[in-house]
């Protein structure tokens, strides 16, 4: 049953706006500009205030219940980096007022730099790009930079294991670059006889996710790195979800040379529904040169001991800047405010939190899901959404049937690589009792394939909207209010 529209609760001369009394002169309103026929909902504050919040009830957040979006790392958003983020001294801030006005904001960013630095073991650090995929394009722009610095022109070439996200090879072709992609072996690691075979003079370098979007950290990483090196070519980190290595495994310290980082999936910024977020890049020492300019500094000359000297600089061989201005600063005052509240040790336990919740609750189910790769995971992993018992049940059907119990479906049909993929992530945000509710579910619509798949076809029952043409939705949106003729 869809929801009435504010326009269906209208009646005339209903309202809820009282105007303050006049205290100025009247004058005429611009009658060319008034239309009667402008159809206005008449309502009362009572009936407009319950409808925005039937509204939003109909929004499933994460506040309000887990939610296991493998790849997108929907973990707990701390309240307090919302009070950071809304801190008057920082809201009220503009672009362009000069550096001297801004100390407390540059900071926040310099000191959000190193911690970055820190936790990926690099030499360098843009808060710039404005997402994931922006470090991206921003890590590959840098790659390229830097063998053309070095005369090797003829490098166009980046390697892209098959399971990375979609958003590797797209990144690759926005620098006018070729994409090659490399097979993954039968334990889920980059087939390293094909990797050997791929590499050379031409290749600009490999993005790696490691942990991989099958949730499984590759075995044969050093030589990987090895290989990819051996030829001349630079490895890129895919650091978007890190929240299996934090305050664990540094990547730079690993042979990784250009990484980025998502602030709003690792670091806790809220997230989905289209920004704004933040992926900073880190670089080891040779590629620090080519940064996006400016980045935050200390200034020698005018620091002393108790006050520090904040300024922009530009590095020597820079790409030039990627963003306007200086990145998403809301997004970098709730991650600077995150990683000071967890400190060293809260890191890590992040770390080992967001293993073994992935771990338990792959423990709960897999007995029942079928699990391409079988091996200890990292803060998610793959099974299939397929019983052999159940053969028209499919992923989609099992993560429809999800929101009938009033609960987030998985990721699904990503990574490629598996079929009918069911992609998990728990977080170290959720208790045992969230996932134990979680799995016993995942295990009752199993039952339920098998039983009766007619309600997992037919799901979800209870949403205004049933089961979507979701491509159709996503490619022809109706996105404005039409009234019955
Ligand atoms: C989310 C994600 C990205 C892209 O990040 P955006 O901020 O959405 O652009 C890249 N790689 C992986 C593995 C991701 O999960």
């Amino acid at each position: 049953m869809a929801e009435p529209l504010i326009y269906e609760l209208s009646v005339p001369g209903r309202e809820g706006a009282k105007p303050p009394q006049l205290d100025v002169p009247p004058a005429e309103l611009p009658v060319d500009l008034l239309r009667e026929e402008l159809p206005l909902p008449e309502a009362s504050e009572v009936d407009v205030v319950r409808h925005f919040t039937r509204l939003s009830h109909l929004n499933y957040s994460l506040d309000e219940g887990m939610y296991p979006l493998g790849s997108c790392t929907m973990k707990y958003n701390p309240k307090v980096n919302e009070v950071a983020a809304r801190m008057p001294g920082f809201t009220g801030l503009h672009p362009l007022q000069s550096e001297e006005t801004v100390q407390g904001a540059l900071y926040l960013m310099y000191h959000l730099q190193e911690a970055i630095q820190k936790i990926g073991g690099f030499a360098g650090v843009t808060l710039q790009p404005a997402a994931g995929a922006h470090g991206e394009l921003t890590g590959v722009l840098i790659m390229q930079k830097y063998h053309l610095d070095r005369g090797e022109t003829q490098r166009d070439t980046i390697l892209v294991p098959d399971s990375a996200h979609g958003t590797n090879p797209a990144s690759t072709n926005m620098c006018g670059l070729r994409t090659v992609q490399v097979p993954s072996d039968e334990r889920g690691n980059v087939d390293l006889d094909a990797l050997q075979s791929l590499v050379g003079e031409h290749v600009v370098g490999l993005m790696l996710t490691n942990p991989n979007t099958l949730g499984l950290f590759d075995e044969n990483l050093e030589e990987i790195i090895a290989l990819v090196h051996g030829c001349g070519g630079l490895v890129y980190g895919d650091g978007a979800n890190m929240s299996a290595l934090l305050g664990v495994m540094r990547p730079g310290e690993a042979g990784i040379d250009v990484m980025h980082f998502n602030l709003h999936k690792t670091f806790s910024t809220p997230h989905g529904g289209g920004g704004p977020g933040s992926g900073p890049v880190g670089v080891v020492e040779r590629l620090v040169d080519f940064l996006p300019g400016p980045v935050v500094a200390q200034d020698a000359e005018l620091s002393d001991d108790e006050a520090p000297y904040f300024t922009f600089v530009t590095p020597p061989k820079s790409i030039g800047p990627v963003k306007s201005f200086w990145g998403h600063f809301g997004v970098l005052a709730r991650a600077h405010t995150y990683i000071r509240m967890l400190g060293d040790e809260g890191m890590k336990r992040v770390a080992e939190h967001a293993v073994l919740n992935a771990n338990y609750l792959l423990s709960r189910i897999k007995d029942v899901y079928p699990l391409p790769y079988d091996r200890i995971c990292m803060h998610e992993f793959v099974v299939a959404g397929h019983f052999a018992e159940a053969p028209g049940v499919r992923a989609l059907d099992i993560a429809k049937r999800l929101i009938d119990y009033g609960l987030h479906p998985p990721t699904n049909y990503f990574p490629l690589i598996v079929h009918e993929a069911l992609m998990m992530e728990p977080t170290e945000t959720e208790s045992q009792q969230s996932i134990d509710a979680y799995a016993d579910i995942l295990l009752k619509i199993a039952e339920e394939a098998r039983t009766h798949p007619e309600v997992l076809h037919d799901a979800p029952h209870h949403t205004p909207v049933r089961r979507l043409d979701e491509v159709r939705a996503a490619r022809q949106p109706v996105l404005r209010y039409r009234r019955e003729a």
